[in-house]
């Protein structure tokens, strides 16, 4: 046994320069650290982030309460805690926390503190991070979903879709996935380019140009695929987050034009959009609680391809218990401190494969140098990861530790089954 001797936060920032919560956690001499990260389109079932909104100097984005909370409250709770007791520590937060949102301590503070003891034993039992997860042997790597163009909320190009993303289904090995989209994001940079517009970046590291028409991103992503020598649809396929929450007033939604229309003329849209230009899959096509036209949308594509809960179930296994018996999606979104703990984030991943969804791993638009995302979706041989484009070092560093991982995985390294 290996009791925990401190816990300790500091206020650091994240990638959009915002500031978050750095937990470090010691035990027999050791310590490890933990960096929480922060999303922009946030859903309303979502985990709460705790901000001290009241102070000026930072403007209402510090989050120096949250800090002293885990330095004095948790600290004090976790110390003598056996370091490898993942889930009694999880519970003890969650029971000190004790709201259904976390909205006493913050699922910032609870999260950094759950990460960092993640870490730390399995540093002081000397195993990779991947392999104290779900998965002990035989493990899948992931699929990286780059995000090569920034819409929504992450851009302020006007471009209704928040993230246009590549996804390199013929890749052998990860290593080979990464150079594909390397080649693809080249191309693109050159026709945007040749287009005239700039090729600065958004929160998540793609391009974003000043174009606002969904279907002209998609025209630009086809013939990038096509001048870097790839099939689209084939070897790499074309994947959406609509990220609908933020497109939708009164039971209508504004995704393909600036225009308010119904459900099911928005559905006749995207199947448009998927039979042209090959999609593979879409993440919140609809808002978080318009199950109805999930559900809809679900039958009327019939498995075609991947559809992903992500504000839908806010990493949280009531709301994904609710989508399965719904018939909402396929698949889940999987973002840590959308629910706040380590052992609660595998509980839904754990279910979500029980019931055969797809999991995909995935960053927040505010990120850090953190790379647990990476050794998770390892972990749980998750088939996706979705960490941005290869561009900005807190999205890249993710897909450069599952290079380390491949490696070291060496002949035994497959990938997982899309
Ligand atoms: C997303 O919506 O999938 C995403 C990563 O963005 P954010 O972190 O802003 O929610
Ligand atoms: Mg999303």
């Amino acid at each position: 046994m290996s009791k925990i001797t401190k816990v300790i936060a500091r206020q650091v920032y994240d990638s959009r320069g915002n500031p978050t919560i750095e937990a470090e956690v010691f035990a027999n001499n050791m310590k490890a650290r933990a960096i929480c990260p922060s999303g922009a389109s946030i859903g309303s079932h979502e985990a709460f982030e705790k901000r001290d909104i009241s102070n000026k100097k930072y403007l209402g984005k510090s989050v120096l309460k949250a800090v002293k909370l885990v330095n004095t409250k948790i600290s004090k709770k976790l110390k003598n805690q056996n370091i490898h007791n993942q889930e009694k520590i999880d519970y003890i937060l969650i029971k000190l926390d004790g709201t259904k949102q976390k909205k006493k301590f913050g699922a910032n503070s609870l999260l950094a503190v759950s990460m960092a003891v993640k870490k730390l034993s399995a540093r002081i039992k000397k195993i990779p991070l991947y392999k104290t997860f779900l998965i002990k042997k035989n493990f899948k790597l992931p699929y990286p979903l780059m995000n090569v163009i920034n819409g929504g909320a992450h851009s302020n190009n006007g471009l209704r879709m928040q993230e246009f993303m590549i996804r390199p289904d013929k890749a052998k090995s990860v290593a080979e996935a990464i150079r594909m989209c390397f080649l693809v994001i080249n191309n693109l940079k050159a026709l945007i380019k040749k287009r005239g517009e700039s090729t600065s970046v958004g929160d998540e590291g793609g391009f974003s140009p000043m174009i606002n028409k969904n279907e002209d991103a998609l025209k630009l992503i086809v013939k990038s695929i096509e001048n870097s020598g790839f099939k689209n649809g084939k070897d790499i396929s074309i994947c959406l987050d609509v990220a609908a929450n933020e497109l939708f007033k009164k039971n209508k939604y504004s995704i393909h034009t600036k225009k308010f229309t119904s459900a099911q003329k928005t559905i006749n849209e995207y199947k448009k959009l998927i039979n042209k230009f090959k999609i593979k899959s879409i993440e919140d096509p609809f808002a978080e609680n318009d199950w109805t036209s999930w559900n809809k949308f679900m039958k009327e594509i019939n498995k075609k391809i991947q559809i992903v809960g992500d504000d839908l179930y806010a990493t949280n296994l009531q709301r994904l218990k609710v989508g399965f018996l719904n018939q909402s999606s396929n698949a889940i979104l999987i973002k840590l401190n959308q629910i706040g703990t380590v052992t609660e984030t595998i509980e839904v991943i754990k279910f979500a494969q029980n019931i055969g969804f797809k999991t995909i791993i995935s960053h927040r638009s505010g990120e850090s140098e953190d790379t647990f995302i990476a050794d998770l979706s390892v972990g749980t041989n998750s088939n996706q990861i979705k960490s941005g484009s290869l561009c900005r070092s807190e999205r890249v560093a993710k897909y450069n530790q599952i290079l380390r991982i491949e490696e070291s995985l060496g002949k035994k390294a497959k990938m997982s089954k899309l």
